[in-house]
């Protein structure tokens, strides 16, 4: 057994130096059978069982590196975006990352990919300033994968996650960053379809510097609808444009200018890893004011029949949907190109005894909330490992079929497979699962997956 694998609590553990050790991770597991279970920022945990060999890249590939003159940050497979901040920072450098500094760049970029942040607008989405990858695949080849190098799997991790392999370093583009002029707004319950409104003839004039998120949440003003509005560029210009909010009577009001690695700690406190802890999520391609009024609804419901739950919190994004449709829908992999507003349901229990109960009380809560789509962004779908082809197909769209011959190609037999698992045809039913719907908790039986109808 390689040195840097151990066994904790029952279960194996690797704890990878280089990509090297990643490959024998890799080929260790696949010789004793065990499933591969990778951790990165941790926020999936739960998908870990005692039968994996649970890859930790947090705790020794968690380095960035900056090429301040060509704008490029090297960032290890286990690094947190709060390490990419810190680092880009020093240089007056961003990265588009999470808003939540606590995730995993790994993670983000890598499961079904996509990576939203408040620079989306403007830069696109974490995926589409990746310029490059290392890659280790089942075989335990480590592979250099670019526009040049290993295509095929450079366009499949852009958006189709970790179905492929374990990506021990991304390299990413940055962009110029100053300050950011943010304003954090409370409305209170009665002002919400007023709040609305305004959001509706916001969203049609909003400007790709401009980005908004909507909690719903319980805080020391009680429950209020909280708007969190970013400007990239000058206090008085930011003002101008969220005056509007303003006028409509906040019970809080807070406005400041910042730096952009602090912008992405603001919310940290809404979701830290932990078994207490799941998320869930939808993606709408239009803001849709019935549909937040009905979102209102069924968390206010939620947290007061489950008091253990009062502390969840429902967010809604608003990123200016412009750059990231600018890429076209097979140039990734990542399919939902047209849905730039996305719905995160951070579930926090404070009574452990209720977590085997989660899955029940996401369908619960998501109940209320109907007529959106059946799903949504890959990484807010975190409560349930999404399996199976016709899970594959609403997450992939048309990209599925090019996805599933990657995967033929570099992991036939599914070694990678906790994750939106794009079946493959392989012997005796190894691909038959079950399929966990993200949002309402439906599971349907599906079948092995045929390349050969599709490819
Ligand atoms: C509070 C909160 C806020 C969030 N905010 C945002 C946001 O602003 N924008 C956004 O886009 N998403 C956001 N997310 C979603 C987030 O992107 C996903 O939950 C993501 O999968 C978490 O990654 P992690 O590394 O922290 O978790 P982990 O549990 O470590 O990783 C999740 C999965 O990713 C895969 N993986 C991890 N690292 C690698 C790697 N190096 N190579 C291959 N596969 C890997 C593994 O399959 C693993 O199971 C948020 C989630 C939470 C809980």
């Amino acid at each position: 057994m390689p040195a840097f694998i151990s066994h904790s609590k029952g279960a194996q553990l690797a704890s990878p130096n280089c990509a090297e050790d990643v490959s024998s991770a890799l080929l260790f597991a696949q010789a004793n059978n065990l499933e591969v279970s990778i951790r990165s920022g941790g926020h999936m945990m739960p998908l870990a069982s005692p039968q994996d060999l649970l890859i930790d890249l947090s705790k020794h590939l968690n380095n960035v590196r900056i090429d301040a003159k060509n704008k490029l940050a090297y960032v290890q497979g286990g690094a947190l975006w709060a390490k990419v901040n810190e680092e880009t920072s020093k240089y007056g450098l961003a990265a588009v990352g999470a808003t939540v500094d606590h995730v995993g760049v790994g993670g983000l970029s890598a499961t079904t990919g996509g990576g939203f942040g408040w620079l989306s607008g403007e830069h696109g989405l974490a995926i589409d300033n990746l310029v490059s990858a290392t890659v280790v695949v089942a075989s335990g080849e480590i592979l250099s994968a670019s526009e040049t190098e290993n295509t095929d799997i450079f366009w499949a991790i852009r958006g189709g996650g970790s179905n492929f392999g374990i990506v021990t370093e991304f390299v990413f583009k940055l962009h110029h960053q100053a300050d950011v002029f943010v304003s954090e707004l409370s409305f209170a319950p009665s002002a919400l379809p007023q709040l609305l409104e305004e959001l509706d003839d916001w969203v049609k004039t909003q400007i790709p510097q401009e980005a908004a998120h909507l909690a719903f949440t319980n805080g020391p003003n009680g429950r209020v609808a909280h708007l969190t509005t970013v400007f990239n560029g000058p206090v008085g210009d930011g003002e101008a444009r969220f005056e509007r909010f303003y006028a409509l009577g906040p019970i809080a009001h807070h406005s400041r200018s910042m730096p952009y690695a602090q912008l992405n700690t603001i919310q940290n406190g809404m979701g830290a890893q932990g078994k207490f802890r799941a998320h869930n999520g939808l993606s709408i391609p239009n803001f849709n004011k019935t549909a937040l009024q009905r979102s209102w609804n069924a968390w206010e419901k939620f947290v007061t029949e489950v008091p253990a739950a009062e502390r969840s919190v429902l967010v809604f994004e608003m990123y200016h949907p412009g750059k990231i449709e600018s890429v076209a829908h097979d140039a990734t992999a990542f399919a939902l190109r047209n849905r730039s507003h996305n719905f995160l349901f951070v579930m926090n229990l404070s009574d452990a005894a209720l977590t085997p109960r989660i899955h029940d009380l996401s369908a619960k809560f998501f109940a209320g909330v109907t007529d959106l789509p059946e799903v949504g962004y890959g990484n807010y779908c975190g409560l349930e490992a999404r399996q199976g082809l016709s899970a594959a197909k609403l997450l992939f769209g048309a990209n599925v079929h090019k996805l599933a011959a990657v995967k033929a190609k570099y992991d036939p037999n599914m070694v990678f497979n906790k994750w939106f698992a794009i079946p493959v045809n392989t012997p005796a039913g190894k691909a038959t699962s079950i399929i966990k719907s993200c949002s309402r908790g439906v599971s349907v039986e599906e079948s092995v997956y045929d390349l050969a109808t599709v490819v």
